[in-house]
């Protein structure tokens, strides 16, 4: 039986980590950590989502501001708030809650935050530096996978990687952050053929395809690391992931759940990429 990743716990001792950082930074040089989400309308999973960013920011003494804007709220309106958070030098990271109303176009709104400050490294700039293999932003989710796997003890170096899913804030940023840690990687999506005879040869399976337990037991390899990135709601409610996890997990070496997996992660890796934000502005400054 595998033994099942606590991303709850490694999640929060990231975020104690965060919060003993933040309070000799704020002793030793006056430096407090900022960030500014923009909600846009009123999605109720959104604000959810916002809450708790919001809590955790607290939690590790970041000094946070939510800017909640009307779903009417026009381009220009919202181009010109982004504008004052890049001008504002007590806000180290600016999150731009996603999905925004259908009227906004989402992608010159992430190319209007200034990439010093895009701690969701959806920008242009920051998908280029990695990969590049340059200083920047990772994305929150893949940079969480990668952590889970560190601090799981999971080599990468060498390993087969399969990926199920490439969008561009979970599946091609990982295949990017995996290769740079030598793995030899392989994206699959809805077009690959075969989807079994690929993953069946992955050391480390990574689901990111939002298709409730589409993985099943018949394509994983015996004593693969299984890291399930999905989030689904079924119709009765409950909350599943992209691996069937009753039956795979006997199989798998390691195995995240869901909940409790890479969903924490996603939240304690935008709190680090803030607190390296306000590190670099101070070393600029
Ligand atoms: P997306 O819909 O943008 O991309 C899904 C990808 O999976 C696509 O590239 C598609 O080609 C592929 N895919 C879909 N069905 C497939 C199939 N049957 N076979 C092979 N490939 C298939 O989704 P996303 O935004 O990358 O999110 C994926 C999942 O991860 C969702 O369940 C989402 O809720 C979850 N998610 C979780 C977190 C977190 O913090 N844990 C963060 C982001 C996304």
């Amino acid at each position: 039986m595998a033994g099942v990743i606590d991303g709850n716990g490694i999640a929060g001792a990231i975020r104690a980590e965060i919060r003993q950082r933040v309070k000799d930074l704020q002793a030793r040089r006056g430096l407090v950590p900022g960030l500014a989400v923009v909600l846009v309308g009123d999605d109720p999973a959104s604000r959810i989502y916002v809450g708790r960013k919001e809590k955790a920011c607290a939690e590790a003494g970041f000094l946070s501001r939510t800017l909640r804007l009307p779903r009417e709220t026009r381009q220009e309106e919202l181009l010109a708030a982004i504008g004052e958070l890049n001008a504002d030098p007590a806000v180290h990271g600016i999150l731009v809650q996603l999905p925004l109303p259908g009227h906004l176009k989402a992608a010159a709104i992430l190319t209007a935050v200034d990439p010093a400050k895009d701690v969701d490294g959806f920008h242009p700039v920051n998908v280029g530096r990695l990969v590049m293999g340059m200083e920047g932003f990772a994305p929150c989710t893949p940079r969480g996978v990668i952590e889970l796997l560190d601090r799981t003890g999971v080599e990468i170096a060498g390993k087969e990687a399969v990926i199920v899913g490439r969008s561009n804030i979970v599946g091609k940023p990982l295949a990017i952050m995996l290769l740079a840690r030598h793995a030899t990687v392989t994206v699959c999506h809805t077009r690959t053929r075969d989807l079994k005879a690929v993953t069946r040869r992955a050391d480390i399976l990574v689901a990111a395809a939002g298709r409730p337990e589409m993985i099943r037991a018949d394509m994983v390899k015996e004593g693969a690391v299984v890291i399930d990135v999905g989030i689904n709601r079924l119709p009765d409610g409950r909350l599943v992931g992209d691996v069937a996890f009753p039956e795979v997990a006997p199989l798998a070496s390691h195995i995240t759940p869901v909940p409790g997996g890479v969903g924490p992660m996603t939240i304690a890796m935008l709190m680090q990429n803030t607190l390296e934000a306000a590190l670099r502005a101070a070393a600029g400054a």
